[in-house]
Parts: C-alpha cells; structure tokens; sequence
C-alpha cells in the first residue's frame, strides 16, 4: 500500500478536490507514531523514517531495543532464554513458545513420568544482565514450597536459604514434593521480614544446597491459591 520514498516529507495533495480516486494519487509513506517512543516519522523503511513490522509501528531507533523472553517449566524449574529486538520480535516469540512446547512434548511420554507445565513470558531485558549463572524457578502455595524432582532425593543433608532463614534437614529419606516449613512469610521486603538472616536474597530468591554440591538458586512465585495477606 505505502510506497517507499527517499524523503519523509508528505506532500500535499496537489488536486485537493479530486476525492473520488485516492489510487491515482502519489501514495506518500503516511507519518506516524512509533508504537515505543511516540516520534512521529514517516513510514517509509529509511533510516531517519519507521516501519511498520507486526501490526506496529516502530521508528529506525526503537528498531534494536532489546527485548527478551524465557520459557520455564513449573514442574522442573527448567527456563531458556531468548534475546532479541524490537525488530525480532515476533520471531522471539515464536522461538520460545518452540522451546515451551519441545520442553513439554520431551516429558510427555507416560514412560517418562507425568507431563511438565511449562509456559513462557516476556520479561525485562536488565532481568537478563542480572543473572550470570543458571537460576530456576520454583512456587510456593498451600502445601508450601515446591521441590523439583531433581533436588528430593538427599543423602544426608540439604540447606535451605530464604531471605529470612536458614534451614538445615539433615536425613535420607529425601523429600516429598512440598516443604511445607517455607512459606511466604519468608520472602518480601527485607525490612519487613523478622530477622532476616539472608537479606540479599530478599524479595524472591533462595538456594537450596545437598551437601557437596553448588547451591542451586531459584526465583520463588506464589500460587494463586495463597493469598498474598
Ligand atoms: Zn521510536
Ligand atoms: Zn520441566
């Protein structure tokens, strides 16, 4: 429909009166705003213009924002990042709602065990710059806080860190799929949380520890059944 020009100027209609064939018309690129930052360029693919890409419209600088998304399992705590930008958007979308449904389809097979609940969302790219090693996800809800199968079996000890605790389980019977001795009370602003022992994990984070090995970090969320006080 928009033709490409060099400029970004619309021109005016020469022939103001003619109204009956617009197809006759030079088709100038329309000015628009860019759906980011509210500049209003011309939509015509240059570089001082806009394009119009996903129904939106995008100026040439908002074109390289970052943007990212993470696929995540609720089940395992598994979580793939995708980056990309503005302009990839789209195909961003597409590869990590791939990678949501390789996941689930990669454990669906009874053979396996029961099916994984994953999902994917967007999140803010400075989340991504944050994190320099692997952090999991896990909930917490009515039945406390969620285990993933791979952290249940434990031969002597495992320690908990919550930003207002410590908690150390010695035993070799593992544990079930909840720990109930963890629940939202534990997390929040650390000023809000009583004696809080481990302050920088406050508001969401944790590890869990067997002995012997690197502590495993996780972002906590809260299921919908708890109320949030
Ligand atoms: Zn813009
Ligand atoms: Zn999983």
């Amino acid at each position: 429909m928009t033709q490409k020009t060099l400029f970004g100027d619309t021109v005016p209609n020469p022939n103001p009166t003619d109204e009956t064939s617009p197809s006759d018309q030079p088709n100038d690129s329309q000015i628009e705003a860019c759906d980011l930052c509210g500049d209003e360029r011309p939509v015509n693919g240059e570089l001082d213009g806009a394009i119009e890409r996903g129904g939106r419209i995008l100026c040439a600088d908002c074109c390289g924002t970052p943007v990212a998304f993470e696929a995540f399992c609720r089940s395992c705590g598994w979580r793939h990042l995708v980056e990309d930008t503005e302009f990839g958007r789209d195909r961003a979308r597409t590869r990590v709602q791939q990678e949501r449904n390789t996941h689930e389809s990669t454990y669906e097979h009874i053979c396996i065990g029961p099916a994984h609940d994953a999902d994917w969302r967007e999140i803010e790219p400075e989340e991504v710059a944050e994190e320099d090693h692997p952090v999991y996800l896990t909930h917490i809800d009515a039945d406390g806080l969620y285990i993933p199968p791979q952290l249940r079996g434990f031969t002597s000890q495992i320690v908990f860190r919550t930003p207002r605790a410590t908690i150390q389980m010695f035993g070799t019977d593992g544990l079930g799929p909840y720990y109930p001795l963890i629940d939202k009370s534990h997390f929040g602003d650390p000023e809000e949380i009583l004696d809080a022992r481990n302050p920088e994990l406050a508001p969401d984070r944790m590890t869990i520890k067997p002995q012997g090995e690197e502590p495993v970090e996780f972002v906590v969320e809260w299921g919908e059944e708890v109320s949030l006080q």
